[in-house]
């Protein structure tokens, strides 16, 4: 592992006792750095190691489709856990007196780095409850090179960040198979076991929103994850130019695995490099991917980490979008709808509500098409504030990949981050547009909403 994916965040001055990895957002056992590298401590300290996953609070109130998911592929990691005798808690209700009993003799914690502030403010009220002198290490192991590696400020587009990540590709493709771990010590303990999912749902989570149903189109988990990319690396990548009509569903559908952990883009990149090296795919398709998987994906992290208020309308894009906006502010619109309108697919357009649909049934939804979703939200909302929010909301209350650094760019993109001024028009001024129309003469658009009815 390039030792640069690791920010020392406490140097402890406890002996070492034990080593906990607390597991956030990397939740798989292959190619995560963070695991790697508890197991490397722990074995050359010659302490135990345990794994620990604390639900944050805003986890009991999350929907039906996201606790699925994400108990899934919990119930994944500890099946591996318990065969490669690790001790593996999940802890419901992170409270002090639960801290102190898990964390007992702990001297180094080690976790894998989060992103948004929600995560941020959770690892800060942890970090409070234990003890200053234990040492902290936080690993970057989500992305391939290591945000403040990458670039040490907010990026203004594609093209300012490309050569920076381009520069440094080959040092972070540092995948490293698990040394084995020499100090199984494994007992039972307290920890919620993931058994029966369905039970646990129901009993565990009475706050959950149990509007959006479990996704019949994605299973959590990391096997789920290595068999979809297989499969776009078989079959779908050799259409990847194609990737922009949305009836063709030749992406790689991997961004709820992405987003949960359960697959690393450094292990894609490794898999594409050797699709690439024996002929089984095309130069094109390789580069066309990685720049959405490396490049963009990448932006959209150099975007949150560097804008704190990345969700605040008044923070998300360029002083020339601002303006043009406020340009525009009071021009007609044609049609006005209510969040409720929009949330029940309830428009004049057929391709937006079939798009709604999509996200609604499935948990996903076609990046062109969400394009094209998140710009109308701005032409038939009362003011641009008001559609980002409502977009926002959409965006992280259905998709399976939303609450991402992904999300809160790809909806500010639309805003006019990272993109560049356009021909003037009604309600966007300089932000691009895009109509139905436009749809209509680029793609055959009944395979797209012939599609979505019969999901
Ligand atoms: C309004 C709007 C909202 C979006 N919300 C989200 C979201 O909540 N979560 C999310 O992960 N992505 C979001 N995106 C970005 C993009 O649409 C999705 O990542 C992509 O559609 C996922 O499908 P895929 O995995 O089949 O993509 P593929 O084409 O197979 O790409 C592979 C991976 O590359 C990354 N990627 C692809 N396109 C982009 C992009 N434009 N920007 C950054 N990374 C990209 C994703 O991790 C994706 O899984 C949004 C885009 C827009 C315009």
């Amino acid at each position: 592992m390039n030792k640069n994916r690791i920010e020392k965040l406490r140097e402890g001055v406890e002996e070492g006792k034990l080593v906990i990895y607390w597991m956030r957002s990397a939740h798989r056992i292959n190619d995560n750095h963070a695991l790697l590298r508890a197991i490397k401590l722990s074995n050359e300290l010659k302490v135990s190691l345990k794994v620990i996953v604390i639900f944050p609070e805003y986890i009991l109130n999350q929907t039906e489709r996201f606790l699925y998911f994400y108990l899934e592929g919990l119930k994944e990691v500890q099946l591996s856990f318990h065969k490669m005798k690790i001790n593996f808690t999940v802890l419901m209700n992170p409270q002090i007196k639960s801290i102190n009993e898990e964390f007992k003799g702990l001297s180094h914690l080690v976790t894998d780095k989060v992103y948004l502030k929600e995560d941020l403010k959770f690892e800060d009220k942890i970090l409070k409850m234990l003890s200053k002198d234990i040492s902290i290490e936080v690993i970057d192991t989500n992305v391939i090179v290591p945000v403040r590696k990458a670039s040490d400020k907010m990026e203004y587009g594609a093209y300012t960040i490309r050569r920076k990540l381009n520069q440094q590709l080959e040092d972070y493709l540092d995948l490293e198979g698990l040394p084995s771990y020499k100090e199984p010590r494994y007992k039972n303990n307290n920890s919620l076991m993931i058994d029966n999912i369905e039970k646990i749902v129901n009993m565990n989570f009475p706050l959950r929103d149990r509007s959006v149903r479990k996704s019949k189109y994605f299973f959590g988990g990391e096997l789920e994850a290595v068999n979809r990319l297989k499969f776009f690396l078989e079959k779908k990548i050799r259409f990847y130019s194609e990737r922009n009509h949305p009836g063709e569903n030749v992406t790689s559908s991997l961004s709820p695995y992405i987003r949960f952990g359960y697959i690393s883009t450094n292990r894609i990149v490794h898999e594409l490099r050797n699709a690439l090296n024996t002929n089984k795919i095309k130069k094109i398709d390789y580069d066309s991917f990685i720049e959405q998987l490396f490049v963009r994906r990448e932006l959209a992290f150099n975007f949150v980490t560097y804008q704190k208020n990345y969700d605040v309308f008044e923070y998300i894009t360029e002083p020339w979008c601002y303006q043009t906006m406020k340009e525009h502010a009071l021009d007609k619109r044609d049609y006005i709808y209510s969040l409720s309108d929009l949330e029940n697919c309830n428009t004049h357009d057929k391709y937006w509500n079939s798009s709604m649909k999509e996200m609604k049934k499935t948990g996903y939804m076609h990046n062109y098409m969400r394009m094209y979703w998140a710009k109308k939200i701005i032409e038939w909302t009362n003011n641009y504030k008001e559609a980002f929010e409502y977009t926002i909301y959409l965006n992280n209350k259905y998709f399976l990949d939303g609450n991402d650094p992904n999300s809160y760019t790809g909806v500010a993109w639309n805003y006019g981050r990272h993109d560049r001024p356009w021909i003037e028009r009604k309600i966007f001024g300089k932000l691009r547009y895009m109509n139905s129309k436009g749809l209509e003469r680029k793609f055959d658009m009944q395979t797209y909403i012939d599609f979505v009815n019969k999901l």
